[in-house]
C-alpha cells in the first residue's frame, strides 16, 4: 500500500489491531459504537444471524452484556436486559407486557412516585389506564383483580417508605388468575436478598442505580424476565426505544455487583442494629423495619436471616420542623433522596419522594411530616448510632442553631 500521509495516520495508526489471545480476568470496557468486519460476506452472515457477533452497541455489547448475564444469573431469569436508568427498564418491562388501548394496570398504591407518573402520563395516553391496590390485603387484590381483569400486576418487593414486605407468590398467583403479568421492581430488596422470579414474578426490574451499584457513581435499569417469549420485547425496547445503558455505566455497576453480598450482609446487620436501639427510645415514636413485622411475610420473600437495610423511624415530635431539625444536626450520615449507597443516607419521604401527595393523603398511608427514612451503609454502627444520637438531641432542645443544607426543593422525583 501506498504511504500514508500523517493526517491519515492521525485517523488509523494502532487501531483495530488483533485483540489479544489471552481471556482478560474481568471484562474489559469495550467503548466501541460498532465493528468492522473482513468483507462484506462477512457483514452479511452477521446481519442475517448465521454468524453470532456484535452489530452495533444499540443492539448489543459485551460489557453490557456481562451485566446483564450476572443479572440473569442472580435473579434465575431466562433473559435480561440493561437500561439507561431504572425508570427506563420498568418502561421496557411494560412495553413486554402486551399492553393495548383499554388495557389494565393493577399497581400498587406505595409504588415508587416516578412509577405512577410513568403509568399515568406515558402510558396513560396510549389508553393504558391505572388502577391502585392495596397489595397487602390480599382478599382486596383477589377482588379486585377479578373485576378489573387486569393486564399486568406492578409492585415492589419491599415498600417506600413504609418497608413493608410483599407477598410476591401470593399476589404472583392472583395475577395468574386472569393471566395477567406480575411486574416486581425489587430495587429495595436486590437479588441476594429476594428473588421474586423464583416466587412466581415473571418480571424483576432494578434501578441497578442503587444497591446493584452502591457507590452512588452510576446511573442504570435492568430488567430480568422468567420466560424466554420476553426476550425479543425486552431486546426491542433497547434497539427501538433506544435508552441502552451506557458501556462505562455497565463497567461501574459490575464492579459494585461483585461486592454486593458483602456490603449487604453488613448493611442489614447494620440497619437491624439501628432498628433495634432506635426501637427503645422515647424521642421516636415508631421504627418501620421488615424484621419487626409480624404477618410472616418477611421471611417468606427475604433471606434469611436478613431483614433489608433500610429503617424508617418515625420522632416522637411527629412534625416536618423536628424532622428537618434532627436530619439537618446529622454530621455524619448525608441528607440525600437515594438509598442504597456504601455510605448511609438519610431522606424525608414527605418533602421529597411523597411531595405530590396531599398531607391528608400522606396521614391516610402513614407517611407523617416526621418519618425519616434510613439507608444504612457499611460504616461502623457505633459512629452510626452516635451520630443519630447527637442529632435527636438537638431535636429535643428548642433554639438548637440549625447548620447544614435543607432538603426539598425539586427533587420530587428522586427516590
Ligand atoms: C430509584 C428507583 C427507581 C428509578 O430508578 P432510576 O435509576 O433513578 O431511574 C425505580 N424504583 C425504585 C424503587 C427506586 O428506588
Amino acid at each position: 500500500m501506498a504511504k500514508r500521509s500523517i493526517e491519515t495516520e492521525f485517523v488509523h495508526a494502532g487501531e483495530r489491531a488483533p485483540l489479544p489471545q489471552g481471556l482478560p480476568n474481568s471484562t474489559p470496557i469495550f467503548a466501541n459504537s460498532t465493528y468492522s468486519y473482513e468483507s462484506m460476506e462477512e457483514a452479511e452472515r452477521v446481519f442475517t444471524g448465521d454468524l453470532k457477533d456484535y452489530i452495533y452497541t444499540r443492539y448489543g455489547n459485551p460489557t453490557v452484556d456481562s451485566l446483564q448475564e450476572a443479572v440473569r444469573v442472580l435473579e434465575n431469569g431466562a433473559v435480561a436486559r440493561a437500561y439507561a436508568s431504572g425508570m427506563a427498564a420498568l418502561h421496557a418491562a411494560l412495553l413486554a407486557s402486551d399492553l393495548a388501548p383499554g388495557s389494565v394496570v393493577l399497581a400498587s398504591r406505595d409504588l415508587y412516585g416516578a412509577s405512577f407518573d410513568l403509568l399515568f402520563n406515558v402510558f396513560g395516553p396510549f389508553g393504558v389506564k391505572t388502577q391502585l391496590a392495596d397489595f397487602s390485603d390480599l382478599d382486596d387484590l383477589r377482588a379486585r383483580v377479578a373485576e378489573l381483569k387486569p393486564r399486568v400486576l406492578l409492585g415492589e418487593t419491599i415498600s417506600n417508605p413504609l418497608l413493608k414486605v410483599l407477598d410476591i407468590a401470593a399476589v404472583a398467583e392472583i395475577a395468574h388468575s386472569v393471566g395477567a403479568k406480575f411486574i416486581v421492581d425489587s430495587t429495595f430488596a436486590t437479588p441476594f436478598l429476594a428473588r421474586p422470579l423464583d416466587l412466581g414474578a415473571d418480571i424483576v426490574v432494578h434501578s441497578a442505580t442503587k444497591y446493584l451499584g452502591g457507590s452512588a457513581d452510576a446511573i442504570g435499569g435492568i430488567a430480568v424476565a422468567r420466560d424466554i417469549a420476553d426476550e425479543a420485547a425486552l431486546t426491542s425496547a433497547m434497539k427501538l426505544a433506544g435508552g441502552i445503558l451506557s458501556v462505562w455505566e455497565a463497567h461501574s455497576i459490575s464492579r459494585g455487583l461483585r461486592t454486593l453480598a458483602l456490603r449487604l450482609e453488613r448493611q442489614c446487620s447494620n440497619a437491624e442494629k439501628l432498628a433495634v436501639e432506635l426501637g427503645k427510645r422515647h424521642d421516636i415514636k415508631l421504627v418501620h423495619y421488615p424484621k419487626f413485622a409480624t404477618d410472616g411475610v418477611t421471611e417468606k420473600v427475604l433471606r434469611e436471616p436478613f431483614g433489608g437495610a433500610l429503617v424508617s423511624i418515625v420522632l416522637a415530635d411527629d412534625t416536618r420542623e423536628a424532622a428537618w431539625r434532627f436530619m439537618n444536626a446529622l454530621e455524619l450520615i448525608v441528607r440525600a433522596t437515594t438509598l442504597g449507597d456504601v455510605f448511609t443516607t438519610v431522606s424525608h419521604s414527605a418533602s421529597s419522594s411523597h411531595r405530590e401527595l396531599t398531607e391528608k393523603r400522606r396521614n391516610t398511608l402513614g407517611i407523617t411530616e416526621g418519618l425519616v427514612r434510613i439507608s444504612v451503609g457499611i460504616e461502623s454502627v457505633e459512629d452510626l448510632l452516635a451520630d443519630i444520637d447527637q442529632a435527636l438531641v438537638s431535636v429535643s432542645e428548642p433554639g438548637t442553631v440549625v447548620t447544614g443544607s435543607t432538603i426539598g426543593g425539586d427533587q420530587g422525583a428522586a427516590a
